[in-house]
């Protein structure tokens, strides 16, 4: 795509440089967000701004920006590229000063950066549902932070990667937390169980959507921590995030989730959140 966002300009992507002192380069000193966009819209926007809002404060970054320009401007983003279906990448870091691990003293100015890319709807996927592995979560004890600090995340995806998998599920000892880059669910008996939103995952945005419509269309759910045990029984089991949307697992450590194709509740929660979509974004 042609343009990016840098503070409050949007420029020629080619133009648009990091200072080789930036603390996001150096330490990961920031954080980000990725925004779904179908139709030319972004999807659940406001919630994404609020997180961003809150992953930034959580670390001390006040963003220089409200909320609302912030928004217009990916808009326009979106526009002057001519995204239709896609996504949104931002971050904001700490900005550039000389390299102390302690936060600069005084008017250091964070950089916020947005570029687009397009991005096709996993189809295949969401249809056959994909395969993971299993891996100890490796990473801090923040990770409701959208950090850019994603060393822990990337070891895991990597893993599963170099076994021909989607995804890594990741578990502390006996709980299972989430995925390297997405939510984790089962399903028993009819019951949806997801982990709790705490300081061990990340509260995603389409967890909060699925919540939303099981709430409305009486699909029981339980939030809190599971065990690998109730991961192997589970009936059914699929994974959330911005661009996977619903995935159901299939496979888990080469092992069957159930009949080995997507069950149910999830064919009905990824219908649900297909009328999401296209309240907000008009029909996709
Ligand atoms: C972004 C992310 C998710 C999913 O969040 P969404 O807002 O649904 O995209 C889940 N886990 C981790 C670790 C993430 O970084």
């Amino acid at each position: 795509m042609k343009y990016a966002i840098v503070n409050d300009h949007i420029i020629n992507r080619e133009e648009a440089k990091v200072d080789i002192e930036d603390r996001g380069y150096q330490f990961g000193d920031g954080v980000y967000e990725v925004i779904r966009v179908y139709n030319g819209k972004m999807f659940t926007v406001k919630e994404h701004m609020e997180r961003f809002v809150r992953s930034a404060e959580s670390i001390g970054i006040k963003i220089p920006y409200a909320s609302e320009n912030i928004t217009k401007m990916l808009e326009d983003l979106i526009e002057k590229d001519n995204l239709k279906l896609g996504i949104v990448y931002m971050q904001i870091t700490r900005g550039a000063a000389p390299r102390n691990h302690a936060f600069p003293a005084g008017d250091v100015v964070p950089v916020i950066t947005a570029y687009t890319k397009e991005m096709p709807i996993p189809e295949a996927n969401l249809q056959s549902g994909v395969k993971t592995i299993l891996t100890e979560d490796i990473r801090w004890l923040r990770c409701d932070i959208k950090s850019l600090n994603l060393l822990g995340n990337i070891l895991a995806k990597q893993k599963a990667a170099e076994q021909g998998c989607y995804e890594a599920i990741q578990h502390r000892g006996q709980d299972v937390t989430e995925g390297s880059s997405s939510n984790v669910y089962i399903v028993k008996n009819g019951t949806v169980i997801t982990h709790e939103s705490n300081n061990l995952i990340l509260k995603g945005i389409t967890k909060d959507v699925i919540l939303k419509v099981c709430a409305e269309n009486e699909i029981p759910v339980e939030e809190r921590t599971f065990s690998l045990e109730e991961l192997a029984q589970a009936d059914e089991v699929f994974l959330s995030s911005t661009t996977s949307e619903v995935t159901p697992i299939v496979v888990i450590d080469e092992k069957k989730v159930g009949t080995g194709s997507p069950g149910p509740i999830t064919k009905k929660l990824q219908a649900l959140f297909k009328q999401e979509i296209e309240n907000q974004c008009g029909i996709i």
